[in-house]
């Protein structure tokens, strides 16, 4: 089980990757799997549908983590767009392939649905989704946070109110919406541990190394950009090599920082960087 994991002092490193656009590049990411492996992470976890990304192979890169990197691998999976039926044969297809880890999520609406049809999902929010997982039996289940709370909530306590009823559900531990401001991640923390969420947390790093994530991404998210970090973009933006190096220098730092206060969990939005990930992997441990 990961969520053992974190008692431990050890830190505890993960990376996310995500399934490429086009069901032909599936050997690229292979590829990456197999560089990023080298480093034995503590599990590495797949999106799905992520902002409104393929879905399809999730699965089969879990797998691909799973049995051919012998990494645990965590599968991300949303409740926007599922019902019983395409749940039981999600489940029964990953447990098949031996990945028993899942990432339980509410999702996004997708753009190709309406907002009638996203208002009738069959689970409204992760916390219903989650006892479903259960259900079935035999998956570690974790969930998602967000320090600067989620963008619709009204505030981070009213979200950390929902995420205490979504940790009732049974969640072995939380990963976080990237943030880039480590005093977020520790008010959140100390509020969290105010409403009684005792689940461990993951903190989620993503390595800034080209302009464009900026717009992208970190917009989506909704993470707040400290200034040394927007200095940064505009100052290096323009030379990929230089904003690649500062941008993993940032992250290093972020770790760093985390790390002396006693935060050991640190997952890797890795963008499907393998060097980015082993470089900053080799810097922190
Ligand atoms: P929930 O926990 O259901 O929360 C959603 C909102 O509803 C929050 O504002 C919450 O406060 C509120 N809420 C919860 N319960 C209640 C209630 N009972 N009453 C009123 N309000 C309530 N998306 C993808 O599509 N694919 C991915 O692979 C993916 N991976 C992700 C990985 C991580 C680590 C994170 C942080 C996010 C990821 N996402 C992914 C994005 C995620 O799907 C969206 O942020 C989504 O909008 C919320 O999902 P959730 O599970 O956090 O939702």
């Amino acid at each position: 089980m990961i969520k053992n994991k974190f008692t431990g002092e050890e830190v505890v490193f993960s990376c996310e990757v995500f399934p490429p656009k086009r069901n032909d590049d599936i050997y690229g990411i292979f590829k990456t799997l197999d560089e990023i492996k080298v480093i034995q992470p503590d599990f590495i976890s797949v999106t799905y549908g992520a902002g409104g990304g393929n879905r399809k192979n999730t699965v089969a890169i879990a797998a691909y983590i799973q049995n051919i990197c012998e990494v645990p691998a965590l599968a991300h999976m949303t409740a926007v767009g599922m019902d019983d039926e395409k749940l039981a044969l999600l489940l029964s297809d990953l447990k098949l392939k031996g990945v028993n880890k899942v990432l339980a999520l509410r999702g996004d609406k997708p753009k190709t649905m309406t907002e009638e049809e996203f208002n009738q999902r069959e689970y409204k929010y992760a916390s219903d989704f989650i006892p479903k997982i259960r259900e079935v039996g035999e998956f570690e289940i974790a969930a998602a946070c967000y320090p600067e709370k989620h963008p619709e909530s009204q505030s981070v306590e009213d979200d950390i109110i929902h995420l205490k009823e979504k940790t009732d559900k049974g969640v072995g531990f939380l990963i976080t919406q990237m943030f880039f401001d480590n005093s977020k991640f520790f008010s959140f923390l100390e509020m969290a541990e105010k409403h009684g969420i005792t689940t461990p947390v993951h903190a989620g790093i993503m390595p800034i190394t080209s302009a464009n994530q900026l717009g992208t991404s970190v917009t989506l998210s909704g993470s707040s950009v400290p200034a040394e970090l927007s200095n940064m973009i505009a100052k290096y933006g323009a030379s990929p090599e230089d904003m690649k190096k500062a941008g993993v220098e940032y992250a290093v730092n972020q770790i760093e920082g985390l790390l002396k206060e006693g935060i050991h969990g640190i997952h890797l939005y890795s963008m499907n960087k393998s060097d980015v990930t082993i470089d900053i992997y080799n810097a922190i441990v």
